[in-house]
């Protein structure tokens, strides 16, 4: 056998032992520990106990949408829409995916909603769909955007992350010499922002974008519909990878658009008709469905652990700084406080500059019940390096990993933070 494959194995030895010894809570989250070798790295099991036999049931989503008559499907056909719901066509927007987003759009009292296979597809769409020039970003924004902005070769003009609102200001004032028509710029915002979390004046940046008649994007991933409204304080349209909190099992990639005006949910409609890219499989949609229900009550536990996790770094000896808006001592706490109350699962830590890189890796290597993993979101705890590319916004000195706490319990958690520590 491959030598990676043996350790890996052996690896998930040490987890199921570690796991005999966690609370009845933390073992129905984790059983069975799967190794990420025999199981492709796929957490969920698929079919869950008992209902094994009968967990792959349920509408699979069919291409052909059926039509009593030539005169139903003419009308159909001409707005892309059944007379049952869902599309005319079964590839975007089934019935099961009109239902969450209805669900969605009333929660955050949008006028209306679109569903994509991914947060990432979720902006992607609604950039194409508007197609500007350029776009203002914050430092901070979620990496992969830069990726797709590159191909695009849409020019992205970086604020601050954390800005305020005349750091805002005077980076709109430079991009509105290039980009003078409205249609050509687009205002973008991500708070708290990604793997450093600053929050920058919203409300400031908002009324700044209003002001020159631009139209605002949030990506809310962050707070979800739970924490955070961006509707309400304004915002044109709002971006969720639902992948995240609002599935909160990792076993819904998904990513939903929100729309204020009727004109924009049109638009943006228009363009997943016309790429075909809103294909979402019914069983997610229906999952995410019952999921929203139950959003804030994982959050809030989510966030009571990350607490409890974040008081136990700051007090370890190796780590100088946690970076979270929850914590009194951030710089963003004020804005925090105003525009969000209350916390996620997420946190970053930074370890003291002079400790080497591998005994940083080599405590996050020990570590039997939070995974090395991308997303969060999760009921699974997980743990990922931060390697942020910042312009205009500097990067804490040390390294920096990003944890997400899952629903395990807390004490389980931090046995397990304390045995991987021994490892420094
Ligand atoms: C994860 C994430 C996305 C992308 O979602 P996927 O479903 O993983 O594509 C977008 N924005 C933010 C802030 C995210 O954290």
């Amino acid at each position: 056998m491959d030598g990676k494959v043996t350790q890996s194995s052996i690896r998930s030895e040490a987890r199921r032992a570690f796991l005999a010894l966690c609370s009845p809570k933390t073992r129905l989250l984790h059983e069975p520990v799967s190794d990420p070798y025999m199981v492709c790295g796929h957490p969920n099991p698929s079919g869950l106990g008992d209902a094994a036999p009968f967990s792959q049931t349920g509408s699979w989503g069919q291409s052909s949408v059926l039509f009593p008559n030539l005169e139903t499907y003419r009308t159909a056909d001409k707005c892309g829409r059944a007379p049952y719901g869902g599309a005319e066509y079964g590839i975007p927007q089934t019935p099961e995916a009109d239902a969450v987003c209805k669900k969605i759009a009333a929660l955050h009292k949008g006028h209306g909603a679109v569903i994509c296979p991914s947060g990432l597809s979720a902006v992607a769409t609604t950039l194409d769909a508007f197609s500007p020039k350029a776009v203002l970003i914050p430092d901070n924004i979620y990496g992969p955007i830069i990726r797709f902005l590159n191909r695009r070769r849409i020019n992205q003009i970086r604020y601050p992350s954390g800005a305020s609102a005349d750091e805002f200001r005077s980076a709109l004032l430079k991009a509105r010499i290039k980009y003078s028509e409205r249609e050509d710029l687009l205002v973008y915002i991500e708070a708290p922002g990604s793997g450093t979390f600053e929050i920058p004046d919203i409300a400031g940046i908002i009324a700044i974008a209003q002001n020159a008649k631009l139209r605002t994007v949030m990506d809310n991933t962050w707070a979800s519909h739970v924490r955070f409204k961006p509707l309400e304080h304004g915002i044109d349209v709002v971006v969720q990878a639902t992948t995240k909190y609002e599935g909160g099992y990792g076993d819904t990639p998904s990513g939903i658009v929100i729309a204020k005006h009727p004109q924009d949910i049109q638009i943006i409609a228009d363009e997943l008709r016309a790429t075909g890219n809103g294909a979402v499989a019914p069983t997610t949609c229906s999952r995410l469905y019952r999921r929203i229900d139950s959003t804030e009550e994982r959050l809030n536990q989510h966030a009571g652990t990350a607490e409890r996790l974040i008081d136990w770094f700051l007090k370890q000896p190796f780590v100088t700084d946690v970076l979270s808006p929850t914590l009194e001592t951030s710089p963003y706490h004020e804005r925090f406080k105003r525009y969000f109350g209350k916390g996620n699962g997420l946190f970053s830590v930074v370890f003291r500059p002079d400790l080497a890189v591998e005994r940083v890796e080599a405590l996050v290597d020990a570590l039997n019940l939070f995974w090395v993993a991308e997303s969060w979101g999760g009921h699974l705890s997980l743990v990922l390096p931060v390697h942020a590319k910042r312009e205009v916004t500097s990067m804490p000195a040390g390294h920096v990993l990003r944890f997400h706490a899952g629903l395990e319990d807390y004490q389980d958690l931090l046995r397990d933070l304390n045995q991987a520590a021994g490892c420094l």
